[in-house]
């Protein structure tokens, strides 16, 4: 098969796979700017896990076999891990029908129980009867140490919180195969794959509480630079560094003219955004640049009046501005790779 067709499916696939990271992160920074990052699931369980409990899927073992109304979110999402079994049928999202393999008195409720007690849990759990499932399942997802927790039953596929999973996978799935079809085989490739799941997350957290969190938008403009300089020594690479550093500095010094012009319009995180993605549209030149921010300004507009319109907005009603930025800087991208 033509060199293309593997890039854009590998791409996809990492993709994919680095999507299924987004919504733990994403949950974890839609915070208001004076409040601590979320480190809690939507009923109270601490979230642990790898980097702190930043890495890893948007489940909490805890919350398991618990019916989610709000988005129908605690479907199995891919990737489920695979002790979870045909878990697929087991969190129809009916309490009732659900089957546990383990063993009930594995349901440890701690501290003070009774109220946490269970809400929905154990009253309708069918048991599948017999003690088949053994311990292998749920041990290591216990969430110690926090009290009122439940012990995850083996059997039992844990909830889902946050933004949707599937779709935030496949969201960066195609993003990322969109790159590589239109880049090809050229190293600068590596950076883009690498920044897409974290131009997913801001769009997401911008979108949803409207912020655009320093310790994202300042690692990538860094990051965007950094790799950009390693990839401007590598051969066979279309593009130029010096041009990405004016681009950064030139797109964030025109959203910081913008941002002293009307605050109310723009944030202070745009500016900040406007340098990672000055730097990603600069390295293909500045007519990418002007694309990429012509495409972000038509977008956000075109959202702004599509509000209007549908009257959920005023004139006067913020909208978050990131989410546009980053796909027109998306457009601008693809264009400036095909180009190239
Ligand atoms: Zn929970």
């Amino acid at each position: 098969m033509d060199l293309d067709v593997w890039l854009t499916g590998g791409a996809a696939l990492w993709g994919a796979a680095a999507g299924l990271l987004v919504p733990r992160a994403a949950y974890r920074f839609s915070v208001r700017p004076e409040e601590t990052w979320r480190d809690r699931c939507p009923e109270g369980h601490l979230i642990t896990g790898i980097a702190g409990g930043w890495l890893g899927l948007a489940r909490c073992a805890a919350c398991g076999g618990s019916v989610r109304t709000s988005s129908g979110s605690s479907r199995t999402s891919p990737g489920a891990p695979p002790e979870d079994g045909d878990a697929g049928e087991a969190v129809s999202g009916n309490a009732g029908r659900q089957t546990v393999s383990g063993d009930a008195g594995r349901q440890t409720v701690s501290g003070d129980a009774g109220r946490q007690a269970v809400s929905g849990n154990a009253g309708r759990q069918a048991m599948s009867g017999g003690v088949e499932g053994g311990p292998s399942g749920g041990e290591g997802r216990a969430v110690s140490g926090d009290a009122g927790c439940v012990v995850p039953t083996p059997g039992r596929a844990p909830a889902s919180y946050g933004p949707s999973t599937p779709l935030l996978s496949l969201t960066t799935a195609l993003v990322c195969a969109g790159l590589a079809f239109v880049t090809g085989a050229r190293p600068e490739l590596g950076v883009w794959l690498l920044l897409v799941p974290l131009g997913v997350l801001l769009a997401v957290v911008d979108f949803t509480v409207q912020r655009l969190p320093d310790v994202l938008t300042l690692p990538l403009a860094g990051a965007a630079l950094a790799l950009l300089g390693v990839v401007a020594a590598v051969p066979e690479h279309a593009g130029d560094w010096l041009t990405a550093l004016f681009g950064a500095l030139a797109l964030g010094g025109g959203y910081f003219v913008l941002f002293l012009v009307n605050p109310n319009g723009m944030g202070f995180g745009d500016v900040k955004l406007a340098l990672g993605l000055g730097a990603l549209l600069g390295w293909y030149g500045w007519s990418v640049v002007f694309l990429g921010t012509f495409a972000g300004f038509l977008f956000g507009g075109l959202y702004g009046m599509g509000l209007v319109v549908v009257r959920r907005a005023g004139r006067k009603t913020s909208i978050p501005f990131g989410p546009f930025l980053i796909a027109g800087a998306y457009v601008g991208l693809l264009i400036g790779a095909y180009a190239a």
